[in-house]
């Protein structure tokens, strides 16, 4: 569809206006691959937003299918280009040969074409502008995670997934409080991991004693949140015969995401592990014994100090 489609003319009690094609187009007739969106007026106040079906093409570069994102150019003859691809064709149309010019209009209007968070199913309420729904994604607190049993696909948010674990594949579930110490006995057949549930089972963390070392995960898919998390992990070793006393090797550190719990995935996400020394006693019963401590801080603002704890 060549730009500029019908106009549309919005009534509200306070403003009557009607919208330039610089503001919004809106398609016409229903078509696959249309798309929802929230197309916001950038004219005068008061600011009005209607729901619009949009062809998703013309949201996204013709030469490199992503969502067309300011600056955004064009041919003579109205082809469009994202900046990356207009300078990877020497600021030249490929269709036209035609050359490529700014299209500030198109900026304008990419910018007011707002859908939901790709998220929508999983709980987030968010509305994102088009073209910028990949950064959103990146720190959109209700990304899902994966179950990671073999040939299962669930998908979903911590709560949603942590009840799926429990009862579709049994898997023992610690709840657990911040700032409390929790002692585990792992055995062998807990294949070295065991899910800890904190706040009514609102967030998730992963125990897990690989070969490697002992770790604690968030189970989240990484996103900027309000507070991050610190973990105390700890075993004894055995009693030093000369002194009598009972060492013990600690890990105190932040609690990294991983939006996979299982034992590959917390081990590759990075930060650290304690590594357990061969000779940590067994208890009676077999496994290993471990004890750790969460605890929930608050991000400090710039103008609020000291850290003060949830
Ligand atoms: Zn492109
Ligand atoms: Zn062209
Ligand atoms: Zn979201
Ligand atoms: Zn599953």
């Amino acid at each position: 569809m060549a730009r500029g489609g019908k106009k549309a003319r919005v009534e509200s009690p306070a403003a009557d206006m009607t919208l330039g094609e610089d503001d919004l187009q809106v398609k016409e007739e229903e078509e696959t691959g249309a798309m929802v969106g929230v197309a916001a007026a950038n004219a005068a106040a008061p600011r009005v937003e209607i729901v619009v079906e949009f062809d998703k093409s013309l949201l996204d570069c013709p030469l490199c299918s992503l969502p067309l994102k300011p600056p955004v150019f064009q041919c003579r003859a109205k082809h469009a280009a994202c900046g990356p691809c207009a300078a990877n064709h020497a600021n030249k149309c490929p269709a036209c040969d035609g050359a490529y010019e700014r299209d500030e209009g198109a900026d304008r209007y990419l910018l007011a074409v707002r859908v939901p968070c790709p998220n929508q199913a999983y709980g987030c309420g968010s509305s994102v502008v088009y073209c910028m729904a990949g950064d959103h994604r990146l720190v959109c607190p209700h990304a899902p995670c994966r179950c990671p049993e073999p040939g299962c696909g669930f998908l979903g948010p911590p709560p949603a997934l942590r009840g799926h674990l429990a009862e579709r594949h049994a898997w023992p579930v610690t709840d657990i409080t911040y700032g409390s110490v929790l002692e585990v006995q792992m055995q062998a057949v807990e294949q070295g991991r065991r899910l800890l549930a904190a706040e009514d089972g609102e967030r998730l963390f992963l125990l897990v004693a690989s070969e490697r070392g002992v770790k604690v995960v968030r189970v989240a898919a990484p996103a900027e949140e309000e507070g991050w998390y610190r973990c105390k992990v700890w075993v004894h070793a055995p009693v030093d015969t000369d002194t009598g006393h009972m060492d013990v090797q600690m890990l105190d550190g932040k609690v990294e995401s991983c939006a996979v719990p299982s034992v590959e995935a917390a081990m590759g996400v990075g930060g650290r592990y304690l590594p357990v020394p061969s000779d940590v006693p067994a208890p009676e019963g077999g496994g290993i014994v471990i004890r750790l401590r969460i605890d929930k801080e608050v991000k400090v603002r710039a103008s609020r100090s000291p850290r003060s704890r949830a």
